[in-house]
């Protein structure tokens, strides 16, 4: 059996990437970020969230993001508890007013539309949907008041164009969870764009951050004010109050505001988003030039400028499965490398967020083809 003929393959260490960790989220958290949490965790960990030297680190991480997204005047950055999951069901009741329109093309995508489909207190969304690997056009509609974008499908590593659409009055919101900070990103065409830190920003989970515009202030502010019950922990007004005061609604994990401040001050003292995108661009033309040459990868998503320069989906053929590729893989310490499960494809799933080293990817390449030919080999015996 294939799963059982790589149990004692070891991989030689010239083709061992120097960090093995590929997950698309959680992902990478180089070491040199959790040296210096150490260095600073006496000042800072177990101390009060509303005392300056976390005040200031969520100062920093504010003031940080703002530049490496270069937002644009009235522009601010907010932030709170509960990860990209909770802003989908922050926008439900905060900034989508009537009906919004959703592009489905992948797990993510998909779950912000069901929220908003099953939300009593707004009009059935208009959902276009398109298969998995590919990427669903938008249409302005005057009947919508938000449209719904992901800016990078994870599920599939299907990149997704971020533009502005419709007229002033209709807000166009991002799921940018994997994108921030590895993609391009022009902050004044959107009006909230929002994502996680254990993705390009090589932190932990739990925390949501917006990018908001001054429309998706005064909409959110609207709808707080009129008769809608909104919870405190979903209310975006409160929490943007909070973020103004360099604060949380309640208690963050302070280890992860510093890793991800950490994060991004790294970005910015190497070059900021464009060399963020750089790195990730050469990361992911390894990879995908490696599965076009290679006899038996191919890249998953077909259109070359829709594939992700952060997620690349690697389908293999029959007679390397990849889950077995995946297990020798595991055991030599190259993880989370696994297709995404509802997906059902025979394929690995390759996070290439800016924190991997490119030269990393290419190793990772390497290890895969000379496991795959020794599970193959095996398979025909
Ligand atoms: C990971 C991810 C999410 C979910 O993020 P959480 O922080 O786990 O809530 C949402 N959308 C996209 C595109 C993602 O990649």
């Amino acid at each position: 059996m294939a799963t059982d003929s790589g149990a004692d393959l070891l991989i030689p260490q010239d083709l061992l990437p120097g960090d093995g960790r590929f997950g698309c989220g959680p992902s990478k958290v180089p070491a040199t970020a959790v040296a210096r949490l150490a260095e600073a965790a006496p000042l800072l960990l177990g101390t009060s969230h509303r005392q300056p030297p976390v005040k200031q680190l969520v100062g920093r991480l504010r003031s940080g993001i703002s530049q490496l997204f270069s937002l644009p005047e009235g522009y601010e950055v907010a932030l709170g508890n509960g990860g990209a999951s909770l802003f989908w069901d922050l926008a439900t009741l905060c900034l989508i007013e009537r009906r919004s329109q959703h592009l489905v093309f992948g797990e993510f995508s998909s779950k912000f539309a069901q929220i908003v489909q099953n939300a009593p207190h707004l009009a059935p969304p208009e959902v276009i949907e398109s298969e998995p690997g590919t990427c669903p056009q938008p249409h302005s509609d005057e009947d919508l008041d938000a449209y719904c974008l992901t800016h990078n499908e994870t599920s599939t590593g299907v990149q997704g164009e971020v533009r502005r659409i419709g007229s002033p009055g209709q807000l166009v919101l991002v799921d940018g969870t994997s994108a921030a900070g590895g993609l391009p990103l022009d902050a004044g065409s959107v009006d909230a764009y929002y994502f996680s830190p254990q993705k390009c920003f090589a932190s932990d989970g739990g925390l949501w951050v917006a990018l908001l515009s001054p429309a998706a202030i005064e909409r959110s502010d609207r709808l707080g004010s009129t008769s809608r019950w909104i919870p405190s922990s979903l209310d975006l007004n409160l929490a943007l109050q909070n973020s103004r005061q360099d604060q949380t609604y309640n208690t963050p994990a302070v280890a992860t505001l510093f890793l991800f401040a950490q994060q991004v001050e790294w970005i910015l003292d190497q070059g900021g988003l464009s060399w963020a995108a750089a790195r990730c661009r050469q990361s992911a033309s390894i990879v995908y030039g490696w599965a076009d040459r290679a006899d038996y990868a191919t890249p998953f998503v077909q259109d070359p400028n829709r594939r992700s320069q952060v997620v690349a989906t690697i389908d293999l053929s029959p007679e390397v499965p990849a889950g077995a590729v995946s297990k020798v893989l595991r055991r030599n310490g190259i993880v989370d490398i696994d297709g995404y499960r509802k997906l059902g494809r025979n394929q690995l799933r390759i996070g290439l967020f800016p924190a991997v080293e490119p030269e990393d990817a290419a190793r990772l390449t390497r290890a895969i083809d000379w496991v795959a030919e020794r599970i193959g080999v095996a398979d025909h015996a």
